[in-house]
């Protein structure tokens, strides 16, 4: 049973509760009107999933952790490596030589940024096995993933138990990002009905990122998610925003309409929470390798991956397989959506590099 419900209606302040002692830390955040004591005791109540702590997450964490949420759990499988830095603000030259899991980075600085919030970083890669461990309980579900199945996956989760989520994404210098409030507003699968073909979205890995579209897509985010856990439903955004900071676009448009026949909120087929969709890895006996595969069985065009891997450094390709060196790891791809990841067992490293190199 989640411990916290928030409804614009429900007031907070006749439910008979000791009134709970508000830190003064937190006086700024009072003195709005939009949250004040009310709003404050809501937050400090609240217990929030982070999934993915990179570049939008770290962004996310800081400012959830400093507005004083309950329990902020951080879910993330990936390590902090050096090109992080530029972008993602809870992580430092230590974490990266010491190649430290961005979880345990991210708990561990925001343990002093904020001691009154309990911090969970959890080391782990959300996948239908494990979501519902890892999600029951929550008040609400922030995404600073990578990639469409975690997202998908998310978005199952949000419309099956009721649970509202943000969706938040940006590369180069483009983001974009809306609430989904289930039974409410349009979900991911109303908007978008299918993951982007593998092998052609760009990338930040494949275009590049710059930080303050981060920080401004992380920033909206994290406005939302104060508005919806201080018991202010009324004043969330109900439509997609969109930014470019280089190209000065700045914009808002409707969501659709929920559609009736949408697969995840119309139909209520949870084909990611299920395991139909999405990605499955499994490492290979003995080779310090981990096969990469799409459940869905969409093909590549290996020639325009190959044009977005380029700039990696030299491919290795033929009209089979295209073979990328990333790190310490090679990443050979198949016209069939396989891949092979060489240089590590982890499951979850394996589909981090498929998600950001490859797609989806
Ligand atoms: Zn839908």
């Amino acid at each position: 049973m989640r411990p916290t419900r928030f409804s614009a209606a429900d007031d907070g302040s006749a439910t008979g509760e000791e009134e709970l002692r508000i830190p003064s830390r937190y006086s700024r955040q009072v003195l709005f009107e939009g949250i004040g004591r009310e709003g404050q005791a809501r937050i400090l109540r609240s217990r929030v999933a982070l999934v993915g702590c990179g570049a939008l997450g770290t962004v996310q964490a800081s400012l959830l952790a400093r507005a004083g949420v309950g329990t902020l759990r951080i879910i993330d499988r990936d390590f902090v490596e050096e090109s992080n830095l530029q972008r993602q603000i809870l992580f430092d030259e230590q974490d990266a030589r010491d190649v430290v899991p961005k979880a345990v980075a991210a708990e561990k600085r925001l343990s002093t940024v904020n001691s009154l919030v309990r911090v969970e970083g959890l080391v782990e890669d959300l996948n239908a096995a494990n979501v519902g461990r890892l999600l029951d309980g929550f008040d609400l579900i922030v995404d600073a993933s990578d990639n469409f199945d975690v997202r998908f996956l998310i978005n199952d989760y949000s419309v099956k138990n009721d649970v509202p989520w943000i969706y938040g994404a940006c590369v180069g210098s483009y983001g974009l990002t809306f609430p989904v409030l289930p039974a409410e507003t349009a979900c991911l699968r109303c908007v978008f009905e299918n993951e982007p073909e593998a092998g052609v979205s760009p990338s930040c890995e494949t275009i590049g990122v710059i930080a303050p579209i981060v920080g401004t897509i992380a920033s909206f985010q994290a406005a939302e998610a104060l508005k919806i856990l201080a018991g202010r439903l009324d004043r969330v955004n109900r439509r997609i925003a969109s930014f470019d900071l280089w190209e000065n676009r700045f914009r808002t448009i409707d969501l659709p309409p929920v559609d009736p026949e949408c697969a995840c909120c119309g139909r209520r087929c949870f084909e990611y929470l299920d395991g139909t969709r999405g990605a499955e890895a499994a490492a290979l006996c003995g080779r310090n390798s981990v096969q990469v595969r799409r459940r869905d069985g969409a093909r590549i065009d290996l020639q325009e991956l190959c044009r977005r891997l380029e700039p990696l450094g030299p491919l290795v390709k033929n009209r089979h397989l295209v073979r990328a060196t990333v790190g310490n790891c090679q990443l050979t791809v198949f016209a069939d959506g396989r891949a092979i990841v060489t240089g590590t067992t982890d499951t979850g490293i394996a589909k981090s590099l498929y998600a950001r190199y490859v797609g989806a």
